[in-house]
């Protein structure tokens, strides 16, 4: 008989990690969520309880775990703007030490371990699209640098841990993901204003709303992921280290960006949300730019697709109906 993999989930109980977990019960795995319940939430997991299969532990992954898996995926991090800089240390350490536990956890029981990193480490992005070789534009001490930084050494971690002690880490960098289970007070700018929207309430539009984002729908995101785990050492060693794939040249780690490459304003977003909700009362309102907020972010996807053999299926307008279907069930 097979034996079942066992994985585990560190940020189990948040938006992406609980989509996640999710997937893995359904691909056959005994999953064990870790989270420290900061941004996340039981009632992102409660459907997964009654399976015999799913386990959660609450613990800071800032604080060393032990246990034998076949799989780590590392998500603990808060990744909404508001709430990581609530706590800028912790949001540092939760990526720093929380990445290097999960790394020792990995060499010491040879475990695999994909690392979810970000497209923020490119902050104010000067190249545009995203590619994986740019080095990005951060500020090291600005209110996002706790966020971007932690997220930067992290990667600096992994890439270490891989070259110094040969462990099989894989880095994505996502780009602007959405969709069901983000929480309504999450902050980040597609909850925040379907919520406004769905109460009438004024939606906030940040500086004039000219910067752009690229929006991926959750679902997109966890069939790249568990593709990206399920490749073989051998494949990832043959795509990687400097080899000539599509016009451009890999990076020297396992490190590919996820994301949908269709690229809005946020103003068009606005206008999309509302177009989908044409008996909300709620009008666009300007507010203040926050801090070093990117001015555009879009994923060049070249390698993605060419190791995964996969690209993002959910257009915005249908990944957002889903959206705000999930909020309107939840109100
Ligand atoms: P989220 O805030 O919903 O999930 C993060 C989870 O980590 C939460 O459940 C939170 O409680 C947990 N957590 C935070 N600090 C912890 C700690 N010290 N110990 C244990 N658990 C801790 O956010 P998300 O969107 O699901 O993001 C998941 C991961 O994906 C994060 O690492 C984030 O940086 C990364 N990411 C997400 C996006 C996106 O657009 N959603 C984009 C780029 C990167
Ligand atoms: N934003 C906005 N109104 C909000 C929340 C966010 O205009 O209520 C803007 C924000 O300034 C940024 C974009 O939407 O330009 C995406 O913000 P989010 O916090 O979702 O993610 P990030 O800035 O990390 O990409």
């Amino acid at each position: 008989m097979e034996e079942i993999k066992k994985a585990l989930v560190t940020g189990g109980a948040g938006f992406l990690g609980s989509h996640l977990c999710k997937r893995l019960l359904a691909d056959g795995y005994e999953v064990t969520a870790l989270d420290n319940l900061f941004t996340g939430t039981k009632e992102n997991i409660y459907e997964l309880l009654d399976d015999k299969r799913f386990s959660f532990v609450l613990h800071d992954v800032t604080q060393p775990f032990w246990g034998q898996f076949d799989e780590i995926y590392n998500l603990a991090c808060p990744a909404s703007p508001i709430h990581y800089q609530k706590n800028p240390v912790e949001t540092t350490k939760s990526s720093m030490l929380g990445t290097m536990n999960m790394l020792e956890l990995a060499l010491k029981t040879k475990a695999r371990m994909i690392h979810t990193s970000t497209s923020e480490i490119y902050g104010d992005p000067l190249v545009h699209p995203q590619i994986e070789e740019y080095w990005g534009n951060v500020n090291t001490i600005g209110l996002r640098s706790c966020y971007d930084e932690g997220k930067r050494v992290a990667e600096t971690l992994c890439a270490d841990y891989r070259r110094q002690y040969g462990v099989d880490v894989r880095m994505v960098r996502i780009f602007n993901t959405y969709g069901p289970k983000m929480h309504p007070k999450d902050g980040r700018v597609i909850s925040n204003f379907i919520m406004q929207a769905l109460a009438n309430r004024d939606i906030t539009l940040f500086g004039n709303g000219s910067q752009t984002r690229s929006f991926q729908y959750c679902d997109d995101l966890i069939e790249a992921i568990r593709r990206y785990m399920d490749l073989s050492e051998k494949k990832i060693a043959s795509f990687f280290g400097g080899k000539e794939i599509d016009g451009r040249v890999t990076p020297a780690v396992p490190v590919i960006n996820t994301g949908n490459p269709g690229e809005y304003t946020i103003k068009q977003l606005a206008e999309e949300i509302l177009r989908q909700l044409p008996e909300s009362k709620s009008k666009i309102v300007y507010r203040p730019l926050p801090s070093d907020d990117p001015k555009r972010r879009k994923p060049d996807i070249t390698l993605a697709k060419a190791l995964l053999g996969w690209e993002p299926k959910v257009p915005l307008a249908e990944g957002i109906a889903k959206t705000i279907e999930y909020f309107r069930s939840r109100r």
